[in-house]
C-alpha cells in the first residue's frame, strides 16, 4: 500500500508514527470567491491542494502529512459578486494559529503554509509572526506566487491575476469538466488609473475591490487560456513546490 499522505486518512497511530520520522505538516489554504462566470467558486482551494498533493506524491518516503485545505480565505474584495463567502482577516488568523499549536503539539515543529490566494496573505504573515513568537516552530509561507517565473513565459496577459489566462489554464488542464468554455467571457477590464495596474509594480501597495476593475469579475484574459498552458504551469509548480519541501524537511537547525 502506498504510504497515506492525508492527515485525515490516517488514524491516530499512522499519525504518531509518522511524526517521529518527519518533523513537517502542510496546511493548504484556499477560499471560496468569485472566478468570473466561468470558474469555479472553489478554484483557489482546489487549486492549492492539488498542487501539494501532486508535489507530495513525488516526495521520497517517509512524506509530510497535508492536513484539510481551509476552504474560506479573506475575500471581501470579492463580496459585491455572488458566491463569495469571506472570512475576516481575523478569523484566518485565529484558524491558522489554531491548526499550528495543534500541529505542533503532536511533534510537527515546522508547518509549511501554501496559499491559493492573495487576499490571505496579511492574515498567514501575521499569524506565522504569531506562532513564532509562542512556540519558536517554524512556519514557511508559500504561494502561487512562487509560480511567476513560468507563468511570466507562458502567460500573455498584463495584470493577469484573478480568472483570467492563468487562472483558467489551471483548470483546463486538470478539471476542465468543471468549466463550459461558452461562458468565458471577453478581456474588459480597466484599471481607475494606468498607474494602479499590477504589472507596473509601482512602488506602493492600495487596496482595491474588484468591481473597481472589471464587470466580469475578471482581471485578466481567459479566452487566451489553454489546457497546454495549464499542464505546463502545473508542472513547474509541482516540480518547484517538491524541491522547496525537500529544503525545508532537511532542515535540522531548531530555532527557539
Ligand atoms: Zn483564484
Amino acid at each position: 500500500m502506498n504510504e497515506k499522505i492525508e492527515w485525515g486518512e490516517m488514524n491516530r497511530w499512522e499519525l504518531d508514527q509518522r511524526s517521529e520520522m518527519v518533523d513537517t505538516a502542510i496546511l493548504p489554504i484556499g477560499s471560496l470567491e468569485q472566478h468570473g462566470p466561468h470558474l469555479p467558486l472553489d478554484t483557489d482551494s482546489f487549486d492549492a491542494g492539488y498542487i501539494v498533493e501532486k508535489a507530495v506524491g513525488r516526495l521520497d518516503p517517509p512524506k509530510p502529512p497535508i492536513l484539510p485545505t481551509i476552504p474560506y480565505g479573506v475575500s471581501d474584495h470579492h463580496m459585491s459578486f455572488p458566491g463569495t463567502v469571506t472570512l475576516r482577516s481575523d478569523t484566518l488568523e485565529d484558524i491558522i494559529v489554531d491548526v499550528g499549536r495543534s500541529v505542533l503539539q503532536h511533534g510537527f515543529f515546522k508547518l509549511y503554509i501554501y496559499n491559493g490566494h492573495g487576499g490571505n496573505e496579511a492574515a498567514i504573515r501575521t499569524a506565522a509572526q504569531k506562532l513564532k513568537k509562542e512556540t519558536g516552530m517554524l512556519v514557511v509561507t508559500d504561494s502561487f506566487e512562487s509560480l511567476s517565473p513560468e507563468a511570466e513565459e507562458l502567460v500573455e496577459t498584463d495584470n493577469d491575476v484573478h480568472a483570467g489566462e492563468f487562472e483558467t489554464s489551471l483548470v483546463l488542464a486538470v478539471r476542465g469538466d468543471m468549466l463550459d468554455e461558452r461562458t468565458i467571457p471577453e478581456k474588459e477590464f480597466e484599471f481607475p488609473d494606468p498607474k494602479m495596474e499590477f504589472d507596473h509594480k509601482p512602488e506602493f501597495n492600495y487596496t482595491w475591490n474588484t468591481h473597481d476593475i472589471t464587470k466580469t469579475g475578471v482581471i485578466g484574459d481567459a479566452t487566451k487560456a489553454s489546457k497546454e498552458k495549464g499542464e505546463k504551469l502545473w508542472e513547474a509548480g509541482i516540480e518547484r513546490l517538491k524541491k522547496r519541501l525537500e529544503t525545508v524537511i532537511d532542515i535540522s537547525h531548531r530555532f527557539e
